[in-house]
């Protein structure tokens, strides 16, 4: 792996990844074409074995491992849409992943990560907690730690779903995509700005705790805190040493925005009702963005991608009652 990622890891990670992540369809959206007086295409990345683009990443970062490193596995602290892909991929591939997590995480996602095959370490009260007995279980073991976003082979992964966005509508000329630690921005931004320069693409974030669009405007990473949202897949933060995404987001990203909690809930509605889509907040983010921003999207094909649908029926409902719709009515 060079310095810098070029197009050509792109590549690379998609003829490795293709047994075990899926060619995702991309759809058109008569109602937001409609809505928006625009070509409106939904890349439906939440049809992934896991529910989540994450996937991806994960396979691409497995099937980088020299054989000795696959035989000893893998540690992360992810317990969100990262830490299931990497336990879905690691027993595809027979590859032992840990996963380290704190007190806090609640038993459900506990039992999910266990079903998937993963071996969960439950250390401390916090994330750092967590990510600290990820990196003493690296050294006493020797595993590979593997990080959710900051990691050439995860970024290179994500940036599969922006070649095939691509390969599959060339005139795509705008791409929008939920921000978190940046993974999936860097990634898409890289493949769709090599293929064609003045496609413009947009990262959205939660109001609260959108670590990256706060590290970037400071010029450098910053620690936010975690709030929870609707979007709890783009919690967390960018990590203070940094070293791929930030000044990747910083040279691929057009623009970023900022959404509410009612306009996230409103989006993740309106998808099912219009385009029948069940999703999660952070799937829904760039629609919520066009709404809340008035963003003039008439003439512009877009792309939004729909990284995920790991969403309870109990945080669907919230939804609906902030968006203002009784639970489950008339959708
Ligand atoms: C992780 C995640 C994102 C954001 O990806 P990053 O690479 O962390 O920026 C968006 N949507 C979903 C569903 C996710 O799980």
């Amino acid at each position: 792996m060079s310095e810098q990622l070029t197009l050509k890891d792109i590549y690379l990670a998609r003829q490795r990844i293709a047994g075990l992540a899926l060619r995702t369809p991309l759809v058109r959206s008569e109602s937001l074409s409609r809505r928006w007086n625009c070509d409106a295409w939904l890349k439906l990345d939440n049809l992934q074995p896991t529910g989540a683009f994450k996937l991806r990443g994960a396979a691409n970062a497995l099937l980088g491992l020299d054989p000795a490193q696959r035989e000893r596995g893998v540690v992360t602290m992810s317990t969100g849409n990262f830490g299931r892909g990497l336990a879905y991929a690691g027993r595809r591939l027979n590859i032992p992943v840990t996963v380290c997590i704190s007190r806090l995480v609640p038993d459900n996602k506990v039992a999910a990560l266990r079903a998937s095959g993963a071996e969960v370490v439950i250390h401390g009260d916090c994330q750092d907690d967590a990510d600290c007995e990820a990196r003493r279980l690296r050294d006493e073991r020797g595993l590979a730690y593997l990080p959710p976003f900051d990691h050439p082979l995860v970024i290179a992964g994500q940036g599969t779903c922006g070649l095939e966005i691509l390969e599959e509508q060339p005139e795509i000329d705008m791409i929008f995509a939920g921000l978190s630690g940046g993974g999936l921005i860097a990634g898409i931004g890289l493949a769709a700005k090599s293929i064609n320069p003045a496609l413009e693409v947009i990262g959205v974030s939660m109001n609260e705790g959108a670590a990256m669009l706060e590290s970037l405007a400071a010029g450098h990473p910053l620690q936010v805190a975690e709030v929870s949202s609707l979007a709890d897949s783009l919690g967390g933060g960018i990590g203070l040493d940094n070293a791929w995404t930030f000044a990747m987001t910083q040279r691929y990203m057009d623009r970023g925005y900022k959404v509410d909690e009612v306009q996230i809930a409103r989006a993740m509605v309106q998808l099912l009702r219009e385009d029948k889509l069940l999703v999660e907040g952070a799937a829904a983010v760039g629609m919520a963005a066009v709404e809340q921003h008035r963003l003039d999207l008439s003439g512009r094909r877009v792309a939004f991608v729909i990284s995920g649908q790991n969403l309870s029926t109990t945080t669907f409902a919230q939804a609906c009652r902030l968006a203002g719709e009784p639970p489950y009515a008339d959708l």
